[in-house]
């Protein structure tokens, strides 16, 4: 089992601030962590390396300091990786970013075919879903979204077993690899990092693709091969102050509420 694992490299969005004078992030204000989906990803691929044998391979398009969340990647036990790192890659909404992304893919599976892509649900900041989804569209293979459990890999069938959260309840998928999974948080526990992993991971270099290495074409790319684009970015208005009251008054004041609506 080849298995390729994508990694984005966020801002911790539980400390970044909003600058309150330009409006815009401020992300000198959040360390910089792994996609914390995208670790429950990489654990999930080495659990299967694991099982079944084979290689996890993860994949990064960011710039040059995204190398370090593919360090992280090793630390946890994945085999390769890869950072897609260009200037033409810069200004790419989710539409471009799937697209390089599978680029870079299919560039490693013509050496080691693929047999399991793996990516988190989403990004915690941009926060749109919809990467993974757009990864397995370019490359015409299966996608099963919100998997938080992998019952079952039939290696000589060639076959993933896999429960797909629901609102409530959830459902049991059989799909032929290769295919593209995009996990839940509760698909597994974190382990911890073992001291040779770490240790390998300090040393670790990961490969540079370019644009140069992709069999790509430029238009579908950065800014040129982006639908949509950010027109303003602004904080969400302050809420005002809670007000604090018994219970009986809590249960006076939402009558009250209730009564008024139905007006
Ligand atoms: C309208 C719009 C315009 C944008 N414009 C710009 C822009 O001009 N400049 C800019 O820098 N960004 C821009 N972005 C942000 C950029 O598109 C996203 O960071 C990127 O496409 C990933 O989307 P996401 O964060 O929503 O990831 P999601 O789709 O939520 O991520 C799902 C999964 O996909 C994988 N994944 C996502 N991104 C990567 C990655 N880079 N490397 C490896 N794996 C990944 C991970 O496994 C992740 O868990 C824009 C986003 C939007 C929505």
């Amino acid at each position: 089992m080849h298995m390729i694992v994508c990694v984005k490299q966020v801002p911790d969005t539980t400390e970044v601030r909003i600058d309150p004078v330009t409006n815009t992030l401020d992300r000198s204000s959040a360390p910089a962590i792994i996609n914390p989906y995208d670790s429950h990803a990489v654990e999930e691929a080495v659990r299967i390396k694991e099982m079944h044998g084979g290689k996890v391979t993860v994949i990064s398009m960011g710039p040059p300091n995204a190398i370090e969340v593919i360090k992280r990647c090793i630390a946890l036990g994945a085999d390769e990786g890869y950072l897609l790192s260009d200037r033409a890659f810069a200004g790419s909404d989710t539409l471009a970013t799937s697209y390089i992304l599978s680029q870079g893919i299919a560039t490693i599976s013509r050496r080691e075919p693929v047999d399991l892509i793996l990516c988190g649900k989403q990004a915690i900041d941009g926060d749109t879903a919809q990467v993974g989804p757009g990864i397995a569209r370019r490359l015409g293979i299966p996608q099963l979204t919100y998997v938080n459990h992998v019952a079952g890999i039939d290696p000589a069938r060639k076959e993933i077993k896999v429960h797909r959260k629901l609102d409530d309840a959830y459902e049991v998928v059989v799909a032929k690899l290769p295919c593209l999974l995009t996990v839940e948080k509760e698909i597994n526990e974190l382990s911890y990092s073992s001291l040779p992993n770490m240790l390998r991971a300090v040393r670790f270099e990961p490969k540079i693709l370019t644009v140069a290495d992709l069999q790509a074409d430029l238009s579908m790319m950065g800014l040129k091969g982006s639908p949509t684009s950010v027109s303003k970015i602004f904080a969400p208005p302050q809420r005002s102050g809670g007000e604090i009251c018994s219970v009986e008054q809590l249960v006076e004041k939402l009558l009250e509420l209730h009564s008024n609506e139905k007006c």
